[in-house]
């Protein structure tokens, strides 16, 4: 998916498109993933289209907590007291796919080091 502006993301935030949400907030929404990787697989995105987390600057710093912290609490919403993972894919490299920055919450099984 090239990089724009609008992503489906955005059309999630809209109500445009279905999706499975599990939280939202003033600042967040929470949704589960399409093609899961995990029994559990949440990501979590700023409703503020940020493309992906090397274009978020020094004035973002809060929404930036906000959306680790509401990934502490998607968790534990989702009973993942066994522990989980939580991924930011960036850029082409990092394989990012969606250029609205999300953060992956991934749980439910045991999670292997290093990732592919
Ligand atoms: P990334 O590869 O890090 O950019 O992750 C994008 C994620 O978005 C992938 O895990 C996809 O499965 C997921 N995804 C794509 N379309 C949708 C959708 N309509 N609803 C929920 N998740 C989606």
């Amino acid at each position: 998916m090239s990089e724009t502006s609008d992503t489906l993301f955005s059309k999630i935030i809209r109500r445009e498109i279905p999706a499975d949400i599990v939280y939202e907030d003033d600042l967040a929404i929470a949704f589960k993933d399409i093609h899961p990787q995990a029994p559990v697989h949440i990501l979590v995105i700023p409703k503020q289209p940020i493309a992906k987390l090397s274009d978020a600057e020094s004035q973002d710093h809060a929404l930036m907590g906000h959306l680790l912290l509401t990934a502490k609490r998607v968790a534990e919403q989702a009973g993942l007291t066994n522990g989980y993972r939580v991924v930011i894919n960036t850029g082409s490299d990092g394989g990012q796919t969606v250029y609205h920055l999300h953060l992956h919450i991934l749980g439910g099984r045991q999670m292997s080091w290093p990732p592919g």
